[in-house]
């Protein structure tokens, strides 16, 4: 649980108010919902108009507790004195009379609320308690907003990253064709085309798994709902990766029902199983293999794809399904990838209520299993 402390500052000329204060306050633990916590409180004390004025100005209260009448300045004037220096203090006014000048007046100034003399030390925790609350929830909405701001950046400086390899090496090809580096035979190209093509084909992939991700963040992504046949659809990704599964030698097959119908979006459930079988190719061993299983459990399905590659470290299945992530491996440093597949599924999962399942054994291999709702029949 996070503990809070916040700064009071309490101003009065009756050393009875102040210490009355203090004695309430000084060993008071509040207990806010989640993610607040639990808040404590450290109390100084002013005097006079001057001495708060002062006291604000050296360190700002979270919260100041300012009798309206003082024997120097007015309360109003040390909320005037202090206005720069105070930042994002929230002020209690104390008065013994609350009229509604005052009320007014004070409120131009700032305060967020009112104690009327005489109180209790209910009254004054109750708007001690009020005051935090308020605090706590503005520094969260602000930490939120810092947090968007760094995703937002974070993303920007990956893609940046990300584009700008391949594009150095296709127009590294560029060069050496034009200036006939290899010679005039043209056939003496192909390599170098070849490898500027997949690079391409690269930053395709990484364009459009960026929309998708974008589409399913602004929640604008268009969604028809239908009869789709998991069966038949995880037929189709296998029919996709065949040609790369091939060409590494490796195994798909299909396990389950002939037929398991739910209701979704046919281009989700494509994505997710492209996404999950094109892992379980490109992360797979020579000649390894790859099974999907299908299962049906009351108004759940589950879809399981296991591999026998190279597995995945206890620690990086937490990170997986973050944006960009990677893991460091030297047997993928040649697997050409986005980062992205993964935080998309993450996402696609999210629209059927499911959750995703990861079991792995580094060097054996690794099982992803989504579970989903089925939908209505
Ligand atoms: P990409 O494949 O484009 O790099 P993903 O988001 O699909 O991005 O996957 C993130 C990372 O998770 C991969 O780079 C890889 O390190 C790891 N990973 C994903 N699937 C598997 C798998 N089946 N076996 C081993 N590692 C995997």
């Amino acid at each position: 649980m996070t503990m809070n402390t916040l700064k009071i500052l309490a101003v009065d000329d009756e050393p009875g108010m102040l210490s009355g204060i203090e004695r309430s306050l000084v060993n008071y633990t509040l207990r806010l919902p989640a993610p607040a916590g639990e808040v404590n409180f450290r109390v100084r004390t002013a005097a006079t108009g001057r001495e708060a004025v002062a006291a604000i100005t050296a360190e700002p209260p979270d919260i100041l507790l300012l009798d309206y009448k003082l024997p120097d300045i007015t309360g109003l004037e040390v909320l005037r004195r202090t206005a720069e220096a105070a930042g994002e203090m929230l002020t209690v006014i104390i008065t013994a009379y609350a009229s509604i000048e005052t009320a007014i007046a004070a409120t131009r100034e700032g305060a967020y609320d009112f104690l009327t003399k005489p109180f209790t030390p209910a009254d004054l925790k109750h708007a001690v308690r009020k005051a935090a609350g308020s605090i706590l929830l503005a520094r969260r909405a602000k930490a939120l907003e810092a947090e968007k701001k760094r995703v937002r950046f974070e993303f920007i400086r990956v893609l940046g990253h990300e584009l700008k390899a391949p594009l150095n090496a296709v127009s590294g090809a560029l060069f050496i064709l034009r200036d006939r580096t290899l010679g005039g035979d043209l056939d003496q190209y192909g390599e170098v085309v070849s490898r500027s093509l997949a690079r391409i084909g690269q930053m395709k992939k990484l364009i459009s798994d960026l929309l998708e991700m974008t589409r399913l963040e602004s929640g604008k992504k268009e969604r028809t709902l239908e009869d789709v046949d998991l069966a038949a659809a995880a037929r189709e990704a296998i029919e996709l990766s065949a040609w790369e599964a091939e060409r590494l030698g490796i195994t798909l097959r299909l396990d389950g029902p002939e037929k398991l119908v739910v209701r979704a979006d046919r281009g989700e459930i494509a994505m997710i199983y492209n996404n999950l079988v094109s892992n379980a190719v490109k992360y797979n061993r020579p000649d390894g293999r790859v099974e999907i299983s299908l299962a049906r459990r009351g108004p759940r399905v589950s879809i399981a794809v296991s591999d026998t590659g190279i597995g995945i470290p206890p620690e990086g299945i937490e990170k997986l399904f973050g944006e960009f992530v990677r893991l460091k491996d030297k047997r993928t440093k040649d697997v050409l990838g986005s980062g992205l597949g993964l935080s998309i599924l993450k996402r696609l999962v999210e629209l059927y209520d499911g959750r995703i399942e990861v079991e792995s054994e580094p060097g054996r291999g690794s099982t992803f299993t989504v579970h989903l709702s089925a939908g209505e029949e």
